[in-house]
């Protein structure tokens, strides 16, 4: 099963692709943790990705498209996966739906978590993650129990550079000007669930569970 988590930043796709990667046993694959990684490693996608990152604006389409044609081939794609962050484009919409059709195969789902924009504010410039697991906590609404490290791993927390107020309302506009006109494209396939992203994270994660097991709300 191919499912896709759609929302502006904040809206909790990580965290719930997360679940939903565990419930299902497929691999999550979040483009923006990609293009870190590849950041880390210094590698030519990278750092020309990092230009496009520190303004909250999108990667080119090729670059991104290519990065995660080359995931999605991987043999642990194979029984599905979990895209998170990906496709922010009607263009990486179009190419994904090519890719995957190339080997007999479909986008089952496409599910946007809902949140106000002033919520996605606040979560946003709140958050910090850990370095290692990718946990995200929020200094106000949930702290970690000891300052600077992950209650699971001990991992360190960091705050991503692009969480800062000026960067986030930018990604926000990015996300309303680029991504929505995606949510009209699987609506039309009759593949949209759009469930409720302002409340706890279990009751989002109900609400995708039960939505995917009882089909297009
Ligand atoms: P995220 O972690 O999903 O919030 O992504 C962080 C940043 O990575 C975004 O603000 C973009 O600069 C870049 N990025 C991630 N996914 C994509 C994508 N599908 N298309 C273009 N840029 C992306």
């Amino acid at each position: 099963m191919y499912v896709i988590m759609l929302g502006a930043p904040g809206a909790g796709k990580g965290t719930q692709a997360d679940i939903l990667s565990q419930e299902m046993e497929l691999p999550h694959i979040a483009s923006g943790d990609l293009f870190r990684r590849a950041l880390e490693e210094r590698t030519e996608v990278g750092l020309l990705a990092k230009k496009y990152m520190d303004k909250g604006e999108l990667v080119p389409d090729g670059v991104t498209v290519k990065m995660i044609v080359e995931r999605i081939n991987q043999s642990n794609c194979a029984p599905g996966c979990i895209f998170d962050g990906f496709p922010r484009t009607l263009q990486q919409a179009k190419v994904l739906d090519e890719a995957l059709g190339k080997e007999g195969k479909n986008i089952d789902r496409a599910i946007y978590i809902q949140v106000p924009n002033e919520e996605l504010v606040k979560r946003l410039s709140g958050r910090w993650l850990c370095r290692r697991c990718q946990t995200p906590y929020h200094m106000v609404n949930s702290p970690p129990r000891a300052p600077g490290k992950c209650d699971k791993c001990g991992g360190e927390l960091y705050q991503r550079s692009d969480d800062k107020e000026e960067t986030v309302k930018d990604r926000i506009s990015v996300f309303f000007n680029q991504t929505v006109p995606i949510l009209d494209y699987y609506q039309e396939q009759g593949k949209l669930v759009r469930v409720n992203g302002n409340q706890g994270m279990q009751g989002v994660a109900e609400e995708i569970i039960s939505a995917l097991k009882a089909g297009i709300k």
